[in-house]
């Protein structure tokens, strides 16, 4: 009897096990062809001053129009390209279609903004990182100190390694910025070692701003330590006045949030950047 039990629960184990396994080699063959075919998308979303009300940037976020599957959101792609490799083309794709998208905004006369593209983990262990950046950079003809790149605390980690990356990547004349910060465990006593301009505040520390709660006591203590340490901050997630007024009683210099707009593609940006305008 407990034999048969236990030969069932391997069967069940054993044919989800290859579900999942089929769903992730279909996946990943979709990847390849996608890489090729160029079905990915950048959507755009404004991060805004918090005293001029100015648009100084955008963050570029990558989506995937799938031929079957409509428009899929990173976190059901990047994972797996983290895990197979496939990131290291996506992610120059993604830088370039972003420094190219920026270019063109300039020259069509739009005041200049910052473009924010994040980096995964893969990429910033990638090989001559700076280098590949730096084509990039000169290929597309973006000026460098409008480029920022995002990294996370989990690429910090091996210290030594980070802020010799870092560094190479100062050089060059970009920003650098620690995404979802709150949520990793960066030491804070390396923070002033790593040759970062500014922090963004994880959406999950924003959410519930009410006087008092822990999270309001987490986001004032990260905008006053990133005072101290001369980093910007940014505010993720804002969704509500009340978010706003509470980030900006705290001198906080920018926000990104539905608040503002979703992201939203190219030729959308353009319209709802000309009514902000308008209207602000
Ligand atoms: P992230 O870099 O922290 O990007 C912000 C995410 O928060 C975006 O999700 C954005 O749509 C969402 N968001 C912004 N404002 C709000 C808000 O007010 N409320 C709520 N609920 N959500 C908001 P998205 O586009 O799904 O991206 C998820 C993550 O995927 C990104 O988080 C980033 O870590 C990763 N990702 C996106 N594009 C790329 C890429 O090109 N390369 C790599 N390596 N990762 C990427
Ligand atoms: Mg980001
Ligand atoms: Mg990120
Ligand atoms: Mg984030």
């Amino acid at each position: 009897y407990t034999a048969k039990v236990h030969r069932n629960e391997f069967q069940s184990y054993h044919s989800e096990m290859n579900q999942t396994t089929r769903d992730k080699l279909r996946l990943e063959s979709d990847l390849r062809k996608a890489l090729e075919n160029e079905q990915f998308t950048l959507a755009y979303q404004p991060l805004v001053n918090l005293s001029t009300g100015r648009i100084v940037g955008v963050e570029a976020l990558v989506r995937w129009q799938h031929p079957q599957r409509g428009l899929l959101p990173p976190g059901e792609f990047i994972p797996l390209t983290e895990e197979n490799g496939l990131i290291l083309p996506l992610g120059e794709w993604v830088l370039k279609a972003a420094c190219k998208q920026n270019k063109a905004w300039q020259d069509a006369g739009m005041p200049p903004m910052r473009m924010s593209v994040n980096l995964s983990m893969r990429q910033f262990r990638q090989h001559k990182l700076a280098d590949r950046i730096k084509s990039i950079l000169e290929q597309t003809g973006m000026p460098p100190e409008y480029l920022e790149l995002e990294i996370t605390e989990s690429m910090t980690s091996d210290v030594e390694f980070a802020i010799d990356t870092l560094s190479n990547l100062k050089a060059l004349g970009v920003q650098i910025s620690i995404d979802d910060f709150g949520t990793g465990y960066s030491s804070l006593g390396y923070l002033k070692r790593f040759p970062v301009d500014k922090l963004k505040i994880d959406r999950s520390f924003v959410t519930d701003l009410t006087e008092g709660s822990s999270d309001a006591a987490i986001v004032t203590t990260i905008t006053s330590m990133a005072r101290h340490l001369k980093l910007k901050v940014t505010a993720e997630g804002v969704e509500n006045d009340d978010q706003l007024r509470f980030l900006r009683e705290r001198n906080c210099e920018e926000a990104q949030g539905y608040y503002f707009t979703k992201p939203i593609p190219a030729n959308l940006f353009e319209h709802w950047y000309k009514r902000y305008l308008q209207t602000a």
